[in-house]
């Protein structure tokens, strides 16, 4: 049986929200309005993920909460930047080279070619240890892709089966799948889902029900930002403070 690991995000104080990181074996997503640090945290946990395992010898070690594994990289915004991957690899003392070249970046254009990515890893996860696999952002493409009214329930069940085959490799290949989302702005689709502070995440209840765990990343004073799990299976409702820095997220 394979045993679930769980990488840190960065933060001292999210992942101690988070009972010490973003676990395998499951869907993780990360949601919030533009600029609060979705991306930042993938690019964060792309180079984590690579580090050793946390441990009891190594508990006060800087090098904790990785995951000895490589990461595949699903980019549908075009805003990944191997520079950032650089600049966080040094903060962990890895060789910034080398977390590149860890990291398998595909970048998807339509929500099609997004699928076949996902398909397409299949035998990079069978043949190599990953234990990351993000999709930034998830829903972006199939947005646009079925932006009419009468297109809804067409676009819901092709992200189903999307998300099925991403649950799927999460258990077989012991991934950890790290989904970033908007949230809805549309006032006709969130009076849909709207909820009591109004931010909802794209995709509907689809998405709900395959995300294990759930974030939603918001701006609070100054720099610093606020994580609120709001959606978990065994943490309860709390609130991390982080900020983003050139080493990526930090407390
Ligand atoms: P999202 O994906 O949620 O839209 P991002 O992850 O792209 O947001 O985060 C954007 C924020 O990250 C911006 O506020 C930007 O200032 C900050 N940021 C990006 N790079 C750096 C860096 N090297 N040092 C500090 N902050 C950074
Ligand atoms: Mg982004």
């Amino acid at each position: 049986r394979k045993k679930c690991i769980r990488i840190s995000t960065g933060s001292k104080q999210l992942d101690a929200c988070l009972n010490g990181g973003f676990q395998t074996m499951s869907i993780s997503e990360v949601y919030g309005e533009f600029r609060c640090g979705k991306t930042q945290l993938a690019h964060t946990m792309a180079v984590i993920a690579q580090l050793p395992k946390a441990s009891l010898a190594n508990s006060h070690s800087r090098e904790m909460g990785g995951a000895e594994g490589k990461v595949a990289y699903i980019d549908t915004e075009g805003t990944f930047r191997p520079e950032r991957i650089m600049e966080i690899a040094e903060r962990f003392g890895v060789d910034p080279d080398q977390a590149c070249e860890n990291i398998a970046y595909a970048r998807a254009q339509n929500s099609e070619m997004q699928t076949e990515l996902l398909e397409a890893l299949a035998s990079n996860f069978a043949t190599n240890e990953y234990r990351l696999l993000i999709i930034d952002s998830v829903m972006a493409l199939y947005r646009t892709d079925y932006s009419g009214r009468g297109e809804l329930s067409e676009r819901q069940q092709v992200l189903g089966s999307f998300l099925r085959r991403a649950t799927q490799m999460a258990e077989e290949f012991n991934l950890a799948v790290l989904m970033t989302n908007q949230v809805m702005s549309d006032p006709g689709a969130s009076a849909l889902f709207a909820g009591a502070d109004g931010r909802k995440p794209a995709g509907g209840h689809i998405l709900a029900h395959a995300s294990t765990t759930r974030l939603l990343l918001r701006k609070g004073r100054g720099e610093e930002r606020v994580a609120k799990i709001v959606d978990s299976p065994d943490c309860p409702e709390r609130e991390a403070t982080y900020i983003i820095t050139t080493g990526g997220i930090n407390d």
